[in-house]
């Protein structure tokens, strides 16, 4: 089968590799449909270090090719969707409810390219296959489930962080797909007031049919300022970090009101100096302020809920896309998600049926 690997930092590439076999708890998938995403552009700059030649990707749908022997209540050839992380749900931080942060281990969750091949083949293997491969329901589109593999799913689980009551605001730093999933994951949790702030005209277009009330150019004025004179110099409830800059990590102190929510899940692994956290904004240390960093969490349970979302028509992420290719195209998707060149937001990517 072929696979788009990293070959080393810096450079990428297809070549041919076995398609995996599965071991008792897992599944190995044909994929149909996938998608890239600007982690895997991180992964290719050395920002995660990982194998020589592993297979990138973690966003993608296909139908069950082979199971486990152990693996019940799934049946080859069915439509299934996999979260990008895929937990064991078995071990102590499972358990605990942290299955982003599986075996104890930052991010452990987190397998696809990090500890194992990624999805971005023709085929995949996934652990834990019953807790992990969710059936797509039929009315709802690869292209659809797609999103809930991880740019819902994290978008969603930062709006949870945000602990939104009814009514109350809310600002989104930065709206690529992540941005974007947050501002819709906001609205879906009542936020009164969602301030999105982007400078790219095509995202802020999506940003406001997405839910986003008012958006903030911070290449026209300082945010933080213009987010303080929209909320009557109170600040907001919540500020959700979708980004992953240290300037916009301390702008969400600056535009919390005390007892505020900040909601980090932007990766901040780029930037080698640690965080700063304002002193003033965050009361010297006492402000009452909260700050939860978090991402995707993985499971069937949470795709069957986000696929409910779609299904009944209360979500619609496809505006998202930008651009569609084949696999064959995958270097040149790859590529302009690197340099988000032709204003792409998230590239589709459409397996062969026939080719194995
Ligand atoms: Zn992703
Ligand atoms: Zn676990």
């Amino acid at each position: 089968m072929r696979a788009f690997v990293l070959r080393k930092v810096g450079e990428v590439g297809v070549i041919e590799k076995p398609v995996p076999e599965p071991g008792p708890n897992d599944a190995v998938v044909r994929t149909t449909a996938a998608m890239v995403c600007t982690t895997d552009v991180h992964t290719m700059r050395g920002a995660i270090p990982v194998a020589p030649d592993v297979t990138l990707g973690h966003e993608a749908v296909g139908v069950v090719h082979a199971l486990g022997s152990a693996v019940e209540g799934l049946a080859k050839g069915q439509r299934v969707a996999v979260s990008g992380v895929t937990p064991c749900f078995q071990c102590d931080s499972c358990q605990r409810g942290f299955s982003s942060q599986c075996l104890g281990r930052m991010l452990g969750g987190a397998r696809f390219t990090n500890r194992r091949d990624g999805n971005m083949a023709q085929y995949f293997l996934v652990n834990n296959a019953q807790a992990n491969l969710a059936p797509i329901p039929e009315g709802l589109s690869d292209h659809k489930a797609l999103y809930a593999t991880d740019m819902l799913s994290t978008g969603f689980v930062a709006a949870e962080h945000a602990e939104l009551a009814l009514g109350e605001t809310v600002a989104i730093f930065a709206q690529g797909a992540v941005g974007l999933s947050a501002t819709i994951g906001c609205r879906l949790r009542g936020a009164g007031l969602i301030i999105a702030v982007e400078s790219v005209p095509a995202r802020q277009d999506l940003a406001r049919p997405f839910g986003a009330d008012l958006v903030v150019d911070h290449t026209r004025c300082d945010p933080v300022a213009r987010i303080l004179e929209l909320t009557d110099g109170q600040g907001v409830d919540a500020a959700i970090e979708a980004l992953g800059t240290p300037q916009t990590w301390e702008a969400t102190f600056r535009v919390t009101k005390p007892g505020g929510r900040i909601s980090n899940v932007g990766y901040h692994g780029e930037v080698p100096e640690p965080l700063k956290i304002p002193l003033e904004p965050f009361g010297y240390g006492m402000s009452d302020k909260q700050v939860y960093g978090g991402f995707n969490r993985g499971g069937r349970g949470w795709l069957r809920r986000i696929f409910r979302l779609m299904e009944t028509g209360k979500v619609d992420p496809t505006p998202m896309t930008t651009h569609e290719f084949g696999f064959d195209e995958i270097e040149r998707a790859f590529r302009m998600m690197a340099s988000k060149e032709g204003g792409i937001i998230k590239p589709l990517i459409h397996f062969d049926a026939d080719s194995a």
